[in-house]
């Protein structure tokens, strides 16, 4: 499998579908290659294509204030999005677009191979799990898929949008960052590890 840097490379120049012409770059994604916890979020917003880096905007700072909450640094976990580039005017993503965006994340999670994946929203989730499921049915729990454990949550975005700080979607959302911190615990560990070797 090649490294996670020459697919990156390669993805910068990509042209698979309509977005690349709107776009100003590729947000490829950003954190440790070897994470643990990867985050999927639907796609980059003005700040984002800006920047070259997913969630820096507003959702991004939330997202920064649960991980430190939970303990953990930002760059110790992989951040990315089902798509590359920004929709025009933050639309949704439409199908043949995600279609054609799909190769770049599988590829993504099979190099970084994190044992955990958090889906923040609709998209993520049904990116894993299957077109017709609602985040609402199935945030927090954990789902088994090709080897890892998957925990759907509310986007950061949709709790900023909905009823912020007091709200039961950001109740949930804190929830679920402990779900997941358990499920992280709980992940098979390296022999070595187990041995306490190293
Ligand atoms: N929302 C997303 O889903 N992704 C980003 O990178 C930023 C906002």
């Amino acid at each position: 499998m090649r490294a996670l840097e020459e697919a990156a490379r390669d993805a910068s120049t990509c042209v698979r579908c309509r977005l690349s012409k709107g776009r100003t770059q590729v947000v490829y994604g950003a954190g440790d290659p070897d994470a643990d916890l990867m985050f999927i979020g639907e796609a980059p917003g003005f700040h984002e294509d800006k920047q070259g880096v997913p969630f820096v905007g507003a959702a991004g700072q939330l997202l920064n204030r649960l991980l430190a909450d939970s303990g953990i640094e930002r760059d110790e976990v992989y951040i990315n999005n089902v798509i590359l580039c920004r929709p025009p005017g933050n639309r949704d993503p439409l199908p043949d677009e995600l279609e054609a965006c799909r190769p770049w994340l599988d590829e993504r999670i099979a190099i970084i191979d994190p044992a955990v994946i958090v889906t923040l929203g609709n998209w993520a989730t049904r990116y894993i799990l299957g077109s017709n499921v609602s985040i609402s049915r199935v945030r927090g729990q954990r789902f088994p898929w090709n080897g890892r454990i998957v925990i759907p949550t509310f986007h950061p975005a949709a709790v900023l949008h909905g009823g912020g700080e007091n709200s039961r979607q950001m109740a949930s959302l804190r929830m679920d960052f402990q779900e997941m911190k358990r499920a992280l615990a709980e992940r098979p560990q390296p022999v070595e590890e187990q041995l306490g070797l190293f």
